[in-house]
């Protein structure tokens, strides 16, 4: 067999449908935020990065750096091993403590990833919960969709945000089987908002466990932080909340919050907890300083969210189509695959913003958009100039205007 012509028709096949990604090459530059360098060949400029899950810059914040820097002192690099196996640091210790109590449960339990929380924590409780039935809303993330997948328990995807849908599912599944609703808080794409409580009901009416992804709101909602479960009083009623230290926190790493036996017992049989060398302890250490850190400072939200009314006010103004949602992710509607990536070009080559046009397969054909996310270290000025960019983008490339927000059917 021809293997290496194998590997090229398979991504010539990716490049004529489009779908072939290429990296945007650029050097964050330390306590710059939003500013970045990108790299482009042999041309390196400035640029304003405006689609950075960063969302609030933590990631360039003195505090995380020097708890890093002091951990790399004072630890070293590498945590050494396996949880199990001398790689439990004590700022895993301290840091799983920490989120225990930001989430108001007894116990958390870190990952190497968000994508890693999600697929070992469904896999693990789809697998072993005697004859599970998953409930997975149709937005879900490959990493939950995943997980689910590889327990081979039975699954229903119920409409997406429908507690009616979820209620009719779980009125089809036989009495005595063990259920597991899983859905987002913040879902990234659209920015849409679930209603918790509401599926918490259907949930609790029909004595299923839920577990609730917060990847995108973590650090973001709530008086601490804790996510939209926090802000909307619920998060007592969700069995486990799952979240990322690599988004809002700044760092990296994922997480699940649960009651000690559910934690216990994930730690136990999880694959992918137990079989992999733990986090560096100095990332451990950077994310215990960011969740300290933004579970008392309101100064990044606050900012934050005025930043996102500014510049859906100004898009307004100007007619540039986005969709209405109540989050921080203002998805600005283009509509067709090769439109959108002309239009980044134009942003990047014309004004120096780097937006990453956002194509099938991670949103629906004739959905292309650029998923802009406003940060509280983007300046009044910088708003001003993104829509005067985009405003005269739309104009070059004969782009339809929207007389108001786009609603989503
Ligand atoms: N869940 C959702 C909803 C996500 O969007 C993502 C990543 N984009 C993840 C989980 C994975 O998180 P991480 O990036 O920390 O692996």
């Amino acid at each position: 067999m021809d293997y290496r012509a194998f590997f090229t028709n398979a991504l010539d096949g990716l490049r004529q449908e489009g779908r072939y990604r290429v990296f945007a090459d650029i050097e964050r530059v330390a306590g710059a935020f939003p500013r970045a360098r990108y790299h482009d060949g042999e041309r390196v400029r400035d640029v304003i990065v405006w689609c950075s899950n960063d969302y609030l810059g933590m990631g360039q914040n003195d505090k995380v750096r020097q708890a890093m820097h002091r951990s790399i002192d004072l630890c070293g690099t590498g945590a050494g091993g396996t949880r199990n196996i001398a790689g439990t640091n004590h700022s895993h210790v301290l840091l799983e403590r920490e989120l225990a109590d930001l989430h108001g449960k007894e116990a958390a339990l870190l990952f190497t990833s968000g994508y890693v929380s999600n697929w070992a924590a469904l896999s693990t409780l789809a697998a072993k919960l005697p004859n599970c039935v998953v409930l997975s809303d149709a937005g879900n993330h490959a990493s939950m969709i995943e997980g689910i997948r590889h327990s081979r328990a039975d699954y229903r995807i119920f409409k997406h945000n429908s507690p009616e849908d979820l209620a009719r599912c779980l009125r089809e599944v036989e009495p005595g089987r063990a259920k597991l609703v899983a859905f987002e808080s913040v879902y990234s794409m659209d920015g849409d908002i679930a209603p918790i409580a509401e599926l918490c009901d259907v949930a609790e009416q029909y004595d299923a466990m839920t577990y609730l992804d917060e990847v995108h709101a973590v650090g973001l909602y709530g008086r601490h932080g804790a996510g939209i479960a926090e802000r909307d009083g619920v998060m007592n009623r969700l069995t486990i909340i799952q979240g990322t230290l690599g988004k809002a926190f700044g760092v990296v790493g994922g997480y699940i919050a649960s009651s000690a036996p559910v934690v216990d017992f994930v730690r136990s049989f999880a694959s992918g907890f137990i079989f992999t060398t733990a986090l560096p302890p100095m990332l451990a250490a950077g994310a215990l300083a960011s969740v300290r850190h933004l579970k008392e400072s309101q100064r990044e939200r606050e900012a934050q969210q005025r930043h996102v009314r500014m510049l859906r006010e100004r898009l307004d103004e100007r007619g540039i189509p986005h969709l209405a949602n109540p989050s921080h992710i203002v998805p600005v509607m283009v509509g067709d695959p090769v439109k959108c990536r002309t239009v980044a070009n134009l942003l990047l080559d014309d004004f120096d913003i780097y937006i990453q046009p956002i194509n099938y397969p991670t949103v629906p054909r004739g959905t292309e958009r650029l998923r802009i996310t406003p940060s509280p270290l983007h300046s009044r000025a910088d708003i001003y100039r993104l829509v005067a960019a985009l405003d005269e983008v739309w104009e070059q490339t004969g782009l339809a205007r929207a007389p108001g927000v786009i609603r989503k059917q």
